[in-house]
């Protein structure tokens, strides 16, 4: 297996197959690094010159870092100043925002995935949001490096409910939705001759992933799709390049999270105290473990069919969280 290095830019993986990787990094005021809206994305380009054809898997969280991607592509690869398609993994912000510069493009996205984006608050509330932050607490910490001013959000202009193929070139791409996991809409983005998979945020690498609608069973299951692709480099929403390993990886946590919950579920614990009493020990390399909140209150929304949390309760329980453990 081949080992990518984990450096900023546009790495390639396959024949005109590519990820841009955003690593993680060190946030002010915090003192480890963190994974929070450095996503990384996707380029695949085929054929020469003008019938050449250009799919860019995911925009980033905000209009600078993604312009900034476009040139880094189109300096590697000049065909990419024309993108025929972007492909969305789901709907969150870092896999989006950028969409406005593309609106020149076909984007396609899964009907679930375009529906949350409605759904979602607008990014000139996140730009409200982010000034009013605490530097020193998470939510300042992980939305500050961005700029969300002057986003406007850009939906697919094409929409599918399971699966959808295409045609790039020589290539062949298929779209996968295997939401709800992640979010509701969560695409896997296949590219078989390169045997490359681009698994938005259903895995993360070294980092630890976080579980925004559920049912965990459901991602338990993405998990298995991936693994049953002739696919042997995965490209997460977060984190280096992988191998298979890290699917298996991510499956296995999520089992594991499951189960540690249930049982202080089955105990009479609250979510909060399950959070705090399971051991994260075998993850202790992995960055964000406050993510462990909204997981464990994830797990408990499973087995209490109870709606989902109000997402800036979550952000305070796990601020609260991480100011413990800087102490
Ligand atoms: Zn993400």
């Amino acid at each position: 297996m081949e080992k990518w290095t984990y450096t900023e830019g546009l790495h390639e993986v396959g024949n005109g197959t590519f990820a841009y990787l955003q690593p993680y990094r060190k946030v002010s005021g915090a003192d480890k690094l963190s994974a929070w809206g450095w996503s990384n994305a996707g380029l695949v380009v085929d054929g020469q010159g003008n019938d050449a054809q250009t799919l860019l898997v995911d925009t980033l969280y905000d209009i600078p870092l993604t312009q900034k991607m476009h040139n880094t592509m189109i300096q590697a690869v000049p065909a990419a100043a024309h993108i025929d398609i972007v492909a969305n993994t789901h709907s969150n912000g870092d896999h989006t925002n950028g969409n406005m510069l593309f609106k020149e493009s076909k984007i396609i996205a899964s009907l679930a995935t375009v529906e949350e984006m409605k759904a979602e608050p607008d990014p000139s509330v996140m730009a409200m949001i982010a000034e009013k932050a605490p530097a020193d607490g998470l939510t300042g910490m992980t939305l500050k490096p961005f700029n969300f001013r002057g986003i406007q959000k850009t939906y697919a202009t094409e929409t599918f409910d399971s699966v959808k193929t295409f045609s790039l070139g020589s290539k062949t791409i298929t779209l996968m939705k295997v939401g709800p996991a992640h979010t509701k809409g969560d695409t896997l983005v296949f590219v078989p001759e390169d045997k490359v998979c681009y698994t938005g945020d259903i895995i993360f690498n070294q980092a630890h992933p976080i579980i925004w609608a559920g049912p965990v069973q459901s991602w338990i299951q993405a998990c298995d799709t991936i693994l049953a692709q002739d696919v042997n480099i995965i490209v997460p929403g977060h984190g280096p390049i992988a191998g298979r390993e890290v699917v298996s990886e991510i499956k296995d946590y999520l089992g594991y999270i499951y189960d540690e919950a249930k049982q202080r579920h089955d105990a009479g614990m609250t979510p909060l105290e399950a959070a705090n009493d399971i051991s994260l020990e075998r993850y202790a390399s992995w960055l964000d473990d406050e993510r462990i909140i909204p997981n464990v209150f994830a797990v408990y929304r499973e087995l209490d069919g109870t709606p989902v949390e109000n997402v800036h309760k979550l952000f305070d329980y796990m601020d609260a969280w991480t100011r413990a453990r800087r102490k």
